[in-house]
């Protein structure tokens, strides 16, 4: 990781040509194609020029719309792994610069252009990474006008574009110029510029359309929407692995607050035009005049830059001469990856500027710029100071000499799991916890329940006391008992009744012959008299067996009487 943020990578500026096609101004002045691309190669031809770059786009053979996947997509890959960005886009007036950046952004329908696919992809990102990673995205927008910077996304400056109308150029006097500051590590600072704080795409755009609706525009004879200034969109981005996505790393590591941080500058340069084509007098040639200046500093930049012999002798690069170039510094020669659109129209007419700005481009790539992870400078310290404590530790236990090296990495590697398996346990027991407090909320429950149903029962006792309830209840019980008692000796006393008054009818009916005799001689009144005692006897019986039954079922009732 320490080698990785020392580590800063070599490369060139990109340099792309991207022709338009011949727009209807142009077709009614029966003006003609006169640029060639070389097949199959990133070549440029026009007159008896010929110009080599690392991509060429718009012609037929090659599609506008890889610039976006050729170019942006490794800038933001890179933007997302800690380095700072740049894309540029350079050409005369009508060229395609605003079309291809997108810088015109109105959040309807047909704006399409590098700015807004860039931050479609940044945001898919981010939210593909939300789990394991913190985000924090700024943006700014600001131009130089006239050799000033303006913020683009200053609230009063906003105002003032609503009011005076977007296609008209604004009076600089309305707006207070941004001061650039060198910080203490040499870098350069713009006082008091904002810089929004974003959470999703669309948020990011209607900042974008914010500042470019506040852009200075005004008409000039080759495009009367062109912009004279020079727009800078920067994005910056702050990213944290969240620490609980560090699980299984050694433990020394799970704390690291490793922050990376990122600027992505998407510039829409001024028209390149000499001011004389522009057909500008007065205000408007002055205006012209400056925006020569920041593109005439960029130009001797890109040659100190560019030249092999003269950046060997350690040559001055004059990045102070304007404020673009101040701006641009990181993104040319310094720690950025860069890649510059060089917009190009084909029409004839416009032959000589289009060699400006291919020959302008083709010494961009000679540029080697120097990208570096960027590190947050507390943040990358404290790693430094971690990895260093980690290492006295493990000399320390060697030099003791109680356990080797394999032994004390086996010991840290414990201390992890342990620390893992403590997490585990603590959620547990908060688990448990939880569960426990549910459970007294319940008993608690239950007691003012049973509470209530005491306050009913007294309610119901009428002022009575337990023990008179009881005695009203034994009472009650007591003269069951005694209709139990009497029906008992009633029902006995019936048994003996019938006893007695059965017991001679058995005795006489076992004196005389039966029935089936015939010699038995007995006359039909006696047979009479017999059957019907017999009748009387078994009905007896059946009384006498239901009265058992009765009494038997009176014993129980009794029984569960005494026992409740
Ligand atoms: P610049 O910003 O360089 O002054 P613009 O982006 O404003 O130029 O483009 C000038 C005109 O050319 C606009 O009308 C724009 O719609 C048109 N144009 C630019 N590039 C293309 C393109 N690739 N395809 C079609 N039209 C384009
Ligand atoms: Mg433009």
């Amino acid at each position: 990781m320490d080698t990785e943020a020392k580590a800063s990578q070599k490369e060139c500026v990109k340099v792309a040509v991207n022709i338009r096609p011949l727009i209807t101004t142009e077709l009614l002045m029966g003006c003609t194609d006169c640029v060639t691309v070389a097949p199959g190669e990133p070549q440029v031809q026009i007159s008896s020029h010929a110009f080599t770059f690392d991509h060429v786009y718009g012609s037929s053979g090659s599609l506008y719309s890889s610039i976006f996947e050729e170019c942006v997509l490794p800038l933001i890959e890179g933007f997302f792994h800690g380095y700072n960005a740049t894309v540029l886009a350079y050409g005369q007036t009508g060229s395609g610069k605003t079309y291809t950046m997108g810088t015109n952004y109105t959040g309807e329908g047909n704006c399409g252009g590098i700015i807004p696919e860039v931050m479609e992809t940044i945001f898919r990102k981010v939210d593909a990474m939300k789990d394991t990673t913190e985000f924090l995205i700024r943006v700014s927008f600001i131009e130089i006008f006239k050799e000033e910077v303006f913020d683009l996304l200053d609230p009063q400056s906003h105002a003032a574009t609503r009011i005076e109308g977007a296609a008209v150029a604004k009076p600089t006097t309305s707006r207070a110029p941004i001061q650039i500051r060198e910080t203490a590590s040499g870098g350069i600072s713009l006082v008091g510029v904002t810089e929004a704080e974003v959470r999703s795409k669309e948020e990011m755009a209607s900042y974008l359309t914010r500042g470019s609706i506040a852009r200075a525009t005004g008409s000039t004879n080759m495009n009367s929407q062109s912009s004279r200034s020079h727009a800078i969109f920067t994005i910056y981005m702050e990213q944290k692995k969240i620490s609980n996505a560090c699980n299984g790393m050694a433990y020394n590591e799970v704390a690291g607050d490793d922050i990376l941080l990122g600027k992505f500058h998407l510039v829409d340069l001024a028209g390149s035009e000499r001011a004389k084509r522009t057909g500008a007098d007065g205000l408007r040639l002055k205006e012209g005049i400056h925006i020569n200046r920041g593109l005439l500093s960029l130009g001797n930049v890109i040659s100190a830059l560019g030249d092999e012999k003269k950046r060997k002798e350690g040559g001055h690069v004059p990045y102070r001469d304007s404020k673009l170039t101040r701006l641009l510094q990181d993104s040319l020669g310094g720690n950025s990856k860069t890649v510059m659109i060089a917009c190009i129209s084909p029409a004839d007419s416009n032959a000589e500027e289009t060699i400006n700005t291919l020959k302008y481009a083709n010494r961009a790539r000679n540029i080697q710029n120097k990208a570096m992870i960027n590190r947050d400078p507390v943040a990358d310290e404290m790693q430094k100071m971690r990895c260093q404590l980690e290492q006295l530790q493990a000399e320390l236990v060697f030099c003791r000499g109680g356990s080797s090296l394999e032994e004390f990495q086996v010991l840290r590697h414990k201390i992890s799991l342990l620390e893992t398996s403590n997490g585990e346990l603590r959620q547990e027991l908060k688990d448990q916890k939880i569960t426990c407090d549910h459970l007294k909320q319940c008993a608690l429950d239950a007691q003012v329940e049973k509470d209530k149903l005491i306050l009913k029962i007294e309610s119901a006792r009428n002022g009575k006391s337990w023990d008179e309830i009881d005695e009203t209840e034994k009472d009650k019980e007591i003269d069951l008992i005694k209709g139990y008692a009497s029906k008992i000796q009633e029902l006995e006393a019936e048994l003996i009744r019938v006893q007695s008054f059965s017991r001679p009818c058995r005795n006489l009916m076992m004196d005389f012959p039966t029935l089936d005799d015939p010699s038995s001689g007995c006359d039909a009144r006696t047979f009479d008299d017999s059957s019907e005692a017999e009748e009387q006897e078994r009905e007896h019986s059946i009384l006498q067996h239901q009265l058992d039954k009765e009494l038997q079922e009176l014993d129980k009732r009794l029984e569960q009487k005494e026992s409740m």
